[in-house]
């Protein structure tokens, strides 16, 4: 969840998918994203960005977004957080979760439920349980994000300039991905940087050398900025490195698998519940992300069905775990639609109490989640 999740830890630094297309976007994702952009705007801790990927996106200070769910968690949603919690096991009684099985530092857990949510990224809960899981068949790269601090901001570069200047120096600087983004964070002399390309395996010793590869490229790119561009950042030193950001390992065999071509299509699914302009954005390719960007109107729906195992009755899945082809999924896992995903499985299970995810009122949950399906602004 986001108290513990990529959006803080590995400083992502921008909510995307959040708005429609074009020169007025209109967002698309309510609930708590409502709650976020007043509360931390009224902080002064966003900075919208328009006309990106013909879109909207909003950068985000992540330790004010940290603070907002930690509060928002645990005075107001009445839920008890365990911090640094792993999940080691699963009980099943046939088609229901019935136990997750924790380990903390202070000792185990076991956790009884009537409903679960697997938002862990892997597909955790789902794989433990002994369900079909997908795995892509050629690596997505994940990217190690860092903060700079101590840049002039007023003598720095437009982004377009540093990526241009990147693309035609990288091997020069042992540099293996030629596209990317430096965002200043205004009034704050820092700068989010997402230049690096690292292969996530799920083994332990792997995913220790990935996230060290990941630094040592976050350190070439500096030195990149460094040399190629002195007056903004010759005095830059890495502020924070995030943890290894992961786009897609594991994630459910779910009982639709969007698809590419009805992302596309902007198809329309009698049991929809969110919709995304996000462009298709693959990071297969170490060196360059593949982008298709969609026109103003373009809207994509996710339908249930890519929420839920077919196999259970009891669980739902939310964010980048969900079911769809490897380019549809790149187009609805950044945070707009996972906020979205979030709300659908929550209303899902409290509509399915001890019943099945199966055999909800879609009618009533798509009334629940009518800011996520027909608002417009
Ligand atoms: C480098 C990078 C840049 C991106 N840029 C953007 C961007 O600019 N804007 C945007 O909107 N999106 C962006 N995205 C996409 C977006 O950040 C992620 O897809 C999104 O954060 C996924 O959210 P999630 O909740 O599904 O998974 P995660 O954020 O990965 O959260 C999963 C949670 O599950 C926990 N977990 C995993 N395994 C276990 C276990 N065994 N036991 C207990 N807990 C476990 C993890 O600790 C974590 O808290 C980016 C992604 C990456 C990798």
């Amino acid at each position: 969840m986001l108290i513990d999740s990529q959006a803080v830890h590995s400083v992502i630094g921008t909510f995307c998918g959040l708005y429609s297309n074009g020169p007025e976007p209109y967002q698309v994702t309510g609930g708590i994203a409502d709650e976020i952009l007043a509360d931390l705007g009224a902080e002064g801790a966003l900075n919208p960005i328009s006309g990106r990927r013909n879109t909207r996106i909003v950068q985000y200070d992540e330790v004010a977004l940290a603070r907002w769910v930690e509060r928002r968690v645990t005075s107001e949603a009445r839920i008890t957080p365990i911090l640094g919690a792993m999940a080691r096991a699963v009980e099943r009684d046939g088609r229901r979760l019935t136990a997750l099985h924790l380990a903390t530092r202070h000792g185990d857990l076991r956790v009884a439920a009537e409903g679960f949510v697997d938002a862990s990224g892997d597909a955790v809960a789902t794989w433990l349980a002994g369900l079909e899981c997908r795995e892509p068949v050629a690596p997505v790269h994940g990217t190690q994000v860092f903060v700079l601090e101590g840049i002039d901001e007023a003598r720095a570069p437009h982004r377009d300039e540093i990526e241009a200047r990147l693309k035609e120096t990288a091997s020069a600087h042992g540099l293996v991905r030629l596209d990317g983004f430096v965002f200043v964070v205004p009034g704050t002399g820092r700068a989010l940087v997402n230049m690096t390309h690292v292969k996530t395996p799920l083994d332990p010793v792997g995913a220790t050398a990935a996230a060290l590869a990941g630094r040592a490229q976050a350190d070439r790119v500096l030195d990149f900025l460094r040399q190629e561009f002195p007056a903004a950042f010759a005095a830059a030193r890495v502020r924070i490195y995030g943890q290894l950001g992961i786009r897609q390992t594991r994630w459910i065999v779910g009982g639709h698998q969007l698809g590419v071509e009805e992302v596309r299509a902007g198809a329309r699914f009698d049991d929809a519940v969110l919709r995304c302009s996000w462009p298709i954005e693959l990071h297969h390719d170490e060196t360059e992300a593949y982008w298709e960007v969609f026109g103003d109107d373009h809207l994509h729906q996710v339908p249930l069905r890519s929420l839920l195992p077919p196999e259970a009755d009891n669980l739902v899945a939310a964010g980048r775990v969900v079911d769809g082809d490897v380019a549809a999924l790149s187009s609805v896992r950044v945070m707009g639609p996972c906020i979205a995903m979030g709300a659908a499985a929550a209303h899902t299970l409290d509509l399915a109490g001890a019943g099945s995810v199966h055999q909800i009122d879609i009618a009533r949950l798509q009334d629940r989640l009518a800011d996520n399906l027909v608002r417009q602004g």
